[in-house]
């Protein structure tokens, strides 16, 4: 008889992951790498043999949250490595937490993995040692975040991030995409493209092209989109591909058309920050010129349902109420369905805060509040303008029944929405069985100024 094998109990890792969708892929990047190596996940920090915190450093507030969540992880556990765009300041981490085992930059995935051996070493086996397809996932199991490159090589007057993380780096077309398929294989219903600059994939390896599939594609942004487009699900069905943190260059206008054919969804990110000559100049923003608007206009010709999310910054060093009205003006001609709006922050180490002429708090304040009621104004009668139409959507949530009739409502996003920025569609009576992930066509028969309300439209 043969002696059966034992495997060993394998060690449990807890991870908190903090800061933008891009600290969240490299959380997932960092889990999928321990997960293959046998380790388990820890739900609640008792259980875990040692917690990982991805911190955020990109703003003075984002430090405190990423050092408050470094003193929990302490205080419950203990035994606390940490990661992440902080661990950059491991001076400042230290100082505060003498006891924490180890502290990584950002992307230093072996750093990261070598000090959770250290700390709990892997039970090897190769009944643990196995990669569940697409890796493991912090997002919902239908849709997924995609990094294509890391770093920038802009210099943005506000922004740290090059400092942070380099120049761009892009990764290659035939990794992107194979690591897309395994997504959509293992139910990825919805693929989020992000980077620093999405528009400038490819630029630093002159858009190399690699074999996929038996041709050459490039490293470029349009074929990228065209490709991905081309996925399918096990049924048969395309998935939504968004494309986020797009600038306006030029060759942006190559991939409006690939909307109107229906291989992207139609929604454009593009993290604008201002539209006044002489704000813009000082924040040293790239793809800043003047025709902007008029190319917005043309785009919506070519695909009239395009939703185009920005994000602004009011209160920026020197910005005058000229400045503001300017940009309030520039809202009303671009008619942009879903914007964010920030008051300026100083971040500690970025060139911005040595410029004339602060904002004081009081005006910034003021001006965002304005910026918020013009946007919501936008937004609401963008939103009236689709009552009635029937929009396709993805599931997100399925209720429970309700106590007194037993109807079930459920929470999904139509193709204007991205997950966890923008809104929700709100269906009621839905069947029995719909499952998150599932695309159906809603009637909408209600609207704010965020969300839709609908029922599933009757076939035929
Ligand atoms: S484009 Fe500007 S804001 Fe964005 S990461 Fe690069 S430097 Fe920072």
């Amino acid at each position: 008889m043969t002696t059966p094998i034992t495997i060993p109990a394998p060690p449990k890792v807890g991870m908190v992951s903090l800061g933008c969708p891009k600290a969240l892929v490299d959380s997932e990047r960092i889990l999928t790498k321990l997960r293959a190596e046998g380790y388990q996940m820890s739900a609640d920090y008792a259980g875990a043999d040692v917690v990982l915190v991805n911190t955020c450093g990109f703003l003075d507030s984002a430090k405190e949250e990423s050092l408050e969540a470094i003193g929990e992880a302490m205080a419950e556990n203990g035994r606390v490595i940490v990661t992440g765009c902080m661990g950059n300041e491991a001076d400042v981490i230290r100082a505060r937490f003498p006891d924490v085992l180890a502290v990584t930059g950002a992307h230093q995935y072996e750093d990261v993995v070598q000090a959770v051996h250290d700390a709990a070493p892997p039970a090897r086996g190769a009944f643990i040692d196995l990669v569940p397809e697409g890796g493991i996932k912090l997002t919902p199991r239908h849709y997924s975040y995609l990094k294509i490159s890391e770093g920038c090589n802009h210099r943005c007057s506000f922004c740290i991030i090059p400092s942070l993380r380099g120049d761009l780096v892009s990764r290659r077309i035939d990794a992107v995409l194979r690591e897309a398929e395994k997504l959509v294989a293992a139910g990825t219903r919805e693929l989020l493209v992000i980077s620093q600059d999405t528009s400038a994939y490819g630029v630093d390896t002159r858009h190399e092209p690699r074999d996929w599939k038996g041709r050459p594609v490039r490293a470029h942004m349009t074929d990228l989109a065209r490709e991905l487009g081309g996925l399918r699900t096990p049924e048969g069905k395309a998935p939504w591909v968004r494309l986020h943190y797009v600038y306006p260059y030029p060759h942006v206008d190559h991939v409006i058309p690939l909307m109107a054919e229906g291989l992207l969804t139609p929604y454009l990110d593009i993290p604008f920050q201002h539209a006044a000559p002489a704000v813009l100049k000082r924040m040293k923003r790239p793809a800043n010129e003047a025709k902007v608007l008029d190319r917005i206009k043309a785009w919506r010709t070519i695909a009239p349902d395009i939703t185009i999310r920005s994000s602004f910054v009011v209160g920026f060093p020197g910005e005058t109420e000229a400045d503001f009205q300017y940009l309030l003006d520039w809202l009303d001609e671009a008619q942009l369905d879903r914007v964010g709006g920030f008051r300026f922050e100083p971040v500690e180490g970025a060139a911005a805060n040595d410029l004339p002429d602060p904002v004081p708090e009081e005006v910034k304040e003021e001006r965002y509040q304005r910026l918020m009621e013009k946007t919501a104004a936008i937004s609401a009668a963008k939103l009236a303008a689709k009552v009635g139409r029937t929009l396709p959507v993805i599931i997100d949530e399925v209720g429970e029944p309700d106590e007194e009739d037993g109807s079930v409502g459920a929470t999904g996003r139509s193709q204007a929405d991205a997950p966890e920025i923008d809104g929700h569609v709100y269906l009621r009576d839905v069947p029995e069985g719909l499952a998150p992930g599932s695309f159906v066509d809603v009637l909408v028969e209600d609207a704010d100024e965020h969300d839709l309300y609908g029922v599933i439209a009757p076939v035929g």
